[in-house]
């Protein structure tokens, strides 16, 4: 009898495990149950190229569907599953079918939180995670003069940049004092948050959305200060949470699905990958959930080698880039509290590095227009290096200098 191993969610995390699973060598049968109808695709460029017009739907395909046949793998999109049942070991679709597996691989992926908001409900109001949000969103904007962008964290901050690239009026309405405060901290939220402004965004900050007015579309915006946005459109972008079919059957889920080092749940031959896993990292041995793009696809293969029999601590350093304008912000590191930020270069301008300490080691950096540090700041994370501060705060001292 050959093994089956199904793979629930065709996201990029699915990507990543089809495109590494028969390199592994492993020869059983592997089945991609997804519920979008498309083929994987990228989504980074959705809140960017793609919402902007510079990138089209043919673009984003990681494959085409003979890469998936060559490596016979079976794919079952537009099939969201209902039920995982770990006791028979069965998923079931909504479609009824059932499918046995012997290796099951959760790769579902996260769903955009909704605003708990009176007219939360009206037309107008868009979240952007999948390609059908994107299709929805970049139809509406078209069309749109006013645009209130909900949330600012790199989904908001993006939207409101593509937005404003387009030439719409922008307002972004953000509950803390700055933009990616969140991420990045005060400081550097505060050096982008004023790039935002110097493009023409109304900000509001440290203000909450109490209510969305309108007859049948969104055409106001009510915050709690009792201010009024008027609007054609809204785009909501307040965070992720884990998503993941009803489960029989006793699997740890704590904010997503917990996983060891290898990235294996507590149950026998099922293992989770990308934004629904929170896995030990044994660098800093510590669980984490990482929400990015690079991590769905490096923990997806991981999950492959895995599956294939030969796994490993899964240690990859998160990593993570976003465009604004003509912006590039990259990022490296691990999301745990910081004690310190350490800033080399010009917060105003802005180009610098910044880098996030925690006693005393460096646990992320944050590289804006600096090409040329990305490589020795993502050397001083994979090291947790140990560094003297006033010579990682001296911008004519070398990077390199610092690496052990
Ligand atoms: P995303 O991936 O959607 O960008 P993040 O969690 O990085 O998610 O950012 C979400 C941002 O939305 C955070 O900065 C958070 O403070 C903000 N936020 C959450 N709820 C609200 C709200 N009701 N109104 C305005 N901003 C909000």
């Amino acid at each position: 009898m050959v093994e089956t191993c199904v793979v629930v969610g065709a996201g990029v995390a699915a990507f990543g495990f089809v495109n590494t699973i028969r390199e592994a060598g492993y020869q059983g049968r592997v089945v991609l149950v997804g519920a979008e109808s498309v083929l994987p695709y990228e989504r980074p460029p959705l809140s960017k190229q793609y919402l902007t017009g510079r990138k089209d739907e043919d673009a984003l395909l990681f494959q085409p569907v003979s890469f998936y046949e060559e490596r016979n793998i079976e794919l079952r999109l537009g099939t969201p599953v209902e039920e995982i049942d770990l006791q028979r070991r069965v998923v079931r679709s909504a479609d009824g079918n059932e499918l046995s597996f012997d290796m099951l691989v959760l790769a579902t992926g996260a769903t955009p939180n909704r605003l708990p908001v009176p007219g939360a409900e009206l037309a107008g109001i868009f979240t952007l995670r999948s390609l059908e949000d994107a299709r929805a969103l970049r139809a509406a904007l078209a069309a749109a003069e006013r645009v209130v962008v909900v949330g600012g964290g790199f989904i908001g901050c993006e939207v409101a940049a593509s937005a404003r690239t387009l030439g719409k009026q922008v307002a972004l309405v953000e509950t803390l004092p700055v933009l990616l405060g969140r991420a990045l901290g005060v400081e550097i939220g505060s050096a982008i948050t004023r790039v935002h402004e110097r493009q023409g965004v109304a900000l509001y900050l440290g203000r909450r959305v109490v209510g969305i007015e309108g007859r049948e579309r969104a055409e106001r915006v009510v915050l709690d200060d009792g201010t009024t946005l008027p609007c054609d459109l809204v785009v909501v972008g307040i965070g992720v949470r884990p998503v993941l079919p009803a489960v029989v059957g006793d699997l740890r889920f704590d904010d997503g699905v917990v996983v060891d080092a290898t990235c294996a749940t507590n149950v026998d031959g099922v293992w989770a990958a990308g934004d629904v896993a929170r896995w030990w990292h044994p660098r800093i041995e510590r669980f984490l959930r990482v929400e990015h793009y690079d991590n769905a696809l490096a923990q997806g293969a991981a999950v492959a080698k895995a599956v294939a029999g030969q796994p490993e601590p899964y240690d990859a350093v998160p990593s993570f880039w976003s465009d604004q304008y003509d912006l590039t912000i990259q990022q490296y590191g691990y999301p745990v509290e910081w004690d310190e930020v350490v800033v080399r270069g010009d917060l105003d301008e802005p180009a610098f590095t910044a880098f996030y300490l925690k006693d005393g080691r460096v646990y992320g950096a944050v590289i804006v227009r600096w090409p040329r540090e990305m490589r020795p700041a993502r050397r001083l994370v994979e090291q947790l290096a140990q560094v003297d501060r006033t010579l990682l705060a001296d911008p004519s001292v070398d990077l390199r200098q610092l690496l052990a």
